[in-house]
Parts: C-alpha cells; structure tokens; sequence
C-alpha cells in the first residue's frame, strides 16, 4: 500500500511506515494513493464479519503484508460483537461499544496495536500518550499483553472520572499509568516535550499512537460494511448512515468504505455545538471557533484533524461535499433526542442520540437509516440518569475494574521528573 503526505505529495511511504511514523512531514496526514474497489460486494455482505473483514483489509494491505499477516491481525483485532440493534420504525443503531473498553475506539485502537506489535522491527517501543479520559482507556487495553510494546499514559489527577481512572490504572504488567498533579494541557504539554527530547525519542523508541494513525480508519472501514450487511438482511434499499463526529476519524472511514464500493444512500455528519463542519458544509465557510464542553464530550473538537481526508476521498471519487448532510445540536436538543429515543424504547447516550437525532432531520419519508452507537450508555452514566430519570447498571467491563486497586505513580508536572521516572521503569 502506497499513501502520501497530503501536506507534501512527493513524500511517498508504505503501510508500515504511515503506521509508525503517525503523521508526515509538517504534521501532514497520509492518505491512499489508491482506494481499491471491491467487485464481489454481495458476496462480501453475506460473509461473517471477521472474515469479510479480512478481505477489505486484504484489498489494502496483502500486498504488503501477505494475506496471513493480514488475518492474524484481524482476528486478534476484531474479538467482539456489533448488532445493530432496531430504535424504532426507520433507525437502526450500530452498537459498536461492545468491546473491551465499551467504546467504538476499540476497533481502530486494537487493531492499530495488532499493526504496531507485527510491524516494528526495533527493540521494544514505547507508547507515550496523554489522555483526558477515554483514549486511555482504549489504547492502554489494545496494547496490554503485548511483547514487543511498553506503554506509558499520562492523565491529570482527580481530573477524570474514577470508572474512567479505573478503566486504564489497574492493568499492570506493560501498562504504565501516571498521575499528573495538574490539568490535560499540562499533560499534553509533558508528551510533546518528551518527543522532543533525543535521550528519550531514540533511547525509548517513542512512538504516539495517535487518533490519525491510518491504520485505525482501515480498521473503521470494516464495520461500516457490517452495519450495511445486517441492514440488508431486512431491508432493500440502501441505508443513510449518521455519525456522531468529533474530529472526524469515524466518517472518514465510512467514505471510504463507499469509495470502495459499499452501497450506503449518503452520509450524515453529526455533531454537538463545536459545529465547524456543519457551519462549514452549508455556509462554505472554515470557521473553527473555540472549543465549548458538552455532554458529549469525547466530539468536543472545534479543529477535527481528519477533515482533509474527508475532502481528499471526495475530490478523489469526484463526488460534492453537498452529498455529506452536517447537523449540529445544541445541549437542550441532545437531551429530547436522548429522551425520545428512550421513550420509544432505546436506551442510548448522548454521542450516539446526536446522530440519530440528525437522522430524523435529514432524512425522507421512504428511507431508512442508521447511527453509530460509539459509547456504552454507562460510560456516561451520569448524563444519561440525570437526562432520563433511570439507573443504569454497570456492564461486567467496568463492573470487574471497579474493586481493583490504582496502579499509577503520582508525579508533578514537571518534565524532568518524567524523565527520571520513564528511564527507572523502562530502561532494560
Ligand atoms: C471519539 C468519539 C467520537 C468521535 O469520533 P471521531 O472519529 O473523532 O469523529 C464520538 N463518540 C464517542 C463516544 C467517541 O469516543
């Protein structure tokens, strides 16, 4: 697989190298030189999941890789259910947060892992993240148990949720966890001078693992066509597909998956009130204004780093930006959205009602759609009990984390301290 620097075309890398490397020069994102197009599309529906899976990501990478390198990473990717579960009369959710961490980063994360423990041929690498709750949680369980891979997250201490602290500190064994005596910025700030820092980049083999690693979107494509798959064992037509969006990872992958053949009627860009694309989708204006919090708060992203994919598919396939539909909702309107879902007997969360929300907005009488669910209910169980006057029980992931004990090393936030604590834990 051959992808380019959108920033600088004439930097040309293979599948491995955009997976290690992350982002090219200038913090350009990689992009396919070609999207490949799959012609066996009825068949590939019919298919399980993990097997046709592992012919969408053969059609990118077999020939790179070899096809058994490509299922081994599959099946140790994709370990884990995603039904899509019936709302109401014209909506269907794709329940993507079944996996370990109960959020749809599972995917991209574990598989991102499978990709980085196959492909590195240094010594040991080692992850250095910082995380405000949620990717954490996902890229620490993706990594946990591997050879070849030490990781090290920081986060700011009494800053998160303690389910969410719980959810990453209490792994052990190649899970390195930090307490941060001071807020996300700062702990962003720490990662970025560690990068920075040739002891540490070449002592450790620093590597980000970061949200635009092409090889989580490949992952992503693969459930788009799952949710087309069931959607066509009930229906004829083709679906409408919204998705809760924050920097727009999860969209990209599903142009994608049309873009290699994948019949979905168009595409819905969902999000709360950081509403750069929509603002920008029917007024033709980029005009990112500051970031405000939401309940909603893993889609809290005013400049989403994926969106030059976004156009780089659409130019690429020929097709208009006016074939995406954007919908912004505003706080007052998430909570009817989620009520009116649990009223007609789904029990959602906020990321996900947003989408299903802009489902109804957009779509026509005749057709039928589908929204991403991205997180477990319970992940955000106290919105979701405050919004809808209910209990919401704990699922075994977060029940069996609950009792056990924090693992992580508190520091303050200052880099010279980090930098003693990452030599004494993982020099080897
Ligand atoms: C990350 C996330 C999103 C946004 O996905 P993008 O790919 O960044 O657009 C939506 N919902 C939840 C629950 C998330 O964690």
């Amino acid at each position: 697989m051959e992808l380019y620097n959108l920033k600088h075309p004439s930097q040309k890398v293979t599948f491995t190298q955009a997976v290690k490397l992350g982002l090219g020069r200038d913090r350009g994102l990689f992009f396919p030189t070609l999207i490949p197009v799959l012609d066996n599309m009825d068949e590939l529906l019919a298919m399980p999941f993990v097997e046709r899976s592992k012919q969408i990501l053969g059609a990118w990478l077999a020939q790179e890789l070899g096809q058994e390198m490509v299922d081994k990473l599959v099946d140790n990717a994709f370990n884990f259910e995603l039904p899509l579960v019936k709302a109401d009369d014209n909506r269907y959710c794709l329940e993507l947060f079944h996996g370990p961490t109960l959020a749809f980063k599972d995917f991209g994360a574990r598989f991102m892992a499978q990709c980085l423990n196959s492909l590195a041929t240094e010594d040991k690498i080692t992850i250095l993240t910082a995380t405000s709750g949620d990717t954490g949680a996902a890229v620490a369980d993706a990594f946990y148990g591997l050879d070849n891979i030490e990781v090290v997250v920081l986060y700011p201490k009494g800053k998160i949720s303690l389910l969410q602290e719980k959810m990453f500190t209490t792994l052990g064994d190649n899970i390195h966890t930090v307490a941060v005596a001071s807020d996300f910025d700062a702990c962003q700030d720490l990662v970025k001078a560690a990068f920075e820092d040739s002891d540490i980049r070449d002592g450790l083999h620093l590597n980000s693992a970061n949200s635009i690693n092409i090889s989580r979107l490949l992952a992503q494509i693969c459930y788009h066509f799952e949710a087309v798959a069931q959607f066509k064992r009930v229906h004829n037509s083709d679906p409408v597909i919204a998705v809760p969006s924050g920097n727009f990872g999860n969209l990209t992958a599903g142009l994608f998956a049309k873009a290699m053949g994948l019949p979905v009627k168009r595409f819905v860009a969902a999000t709360n009130s950081n509403d750069t694309v929509p603002r920008y989708l029917t007024l033709g204006d980029w005009a990112p204004q500051a970031t405000v919090a939401t309940m909603s708060n893993a889609m809290d992203v005013s400049e989403p780093s994926n969106w030059p994919r976004v156009e780089a598919i659409v130019e690429a396939m020929g097709w208009s930006l006016s074939d995406i539909s954007g919908v912004a909702l505003s706080e007052t309107d998430t909570e009817a959205a989620l009520s009116q879902l649990y009223q007609g007997g789904y029990l959602s969360e906020p990321h996900a009602a947003i989408a299903a929300q802009a489902l109804s907005m957009t779509m026509k009488p005749s057709e039928q759609g589908i929204f991403l669910g991205t997180a477990h209910p319970a992940k955000f169980k106290e919105v979701v009990e405050a919004c809808l006057s209910i209990e919401v029980g704990l699922p075994p992931a977060l029940e069996t984390v609950k009792d056990k004990p924090i693992l992580s090393v508190n520091l303050p936030a200052d880099f010279t301290a980090l930098k003693a604590h990452l030599f004494a834990t993982l020099s080897r």
